[in-house]
């Protein structure tokens, strides 16, 4: 995958520079058509190159919603679902003494962790 857009984006912008260069020379009216076209397929080639890592699609739930149970201690954190809100009783029993569990919390995930390639 790295490696076929990485020709992929060499072959372009190969082909970018050939247009620019075609255009460069052209005196038609053609010329200009022939340079931007030539400088966008560079362009891309290059972004290609530059931007063809894999992506690592790793996303955290952005929202996640803390349930606890009424009786025992037990803390559950899952995926927030549409219509969760704070102190509304769930659905699901405690897994350990099946009394109502009730939630908690709903918070926000920010994504802090994400590390920026300059
Ligand atoms: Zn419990």
């Amino acid at each position: 995958m790295g490696l076929i857009s990485k020709l992929i984006g060499i072959a372009l912008a190969t082909v970018g520079f050939v247009l620019l260069f075609f255009g460069m020379n052209d005196t038609s009216s053609l010329s200009y058509v022939y340079s931007f076209l030539g400088l966008l397929v560079m362009a891309m080639g290059f972004a290609l190159l530059t931007a063809g890592k894999p992506k690592e699609e790793k996303l955290p739930p952005p929202t996640i919603t803390e349930i606890k149970c009424n009786d025992c201690d037990f803390k559950e954190i899952r995926d927030f679902k549409k219509g969760d809100y704070i102190l509304k009783t769930v659905e699901e029993a405690c897994p350990k003494c099946q009394t109502e569990m009730t939630i908690e919390g709903v918070y926000m995930i920010r994504e802090e962790t994400q590390k920026y390639n300059v």
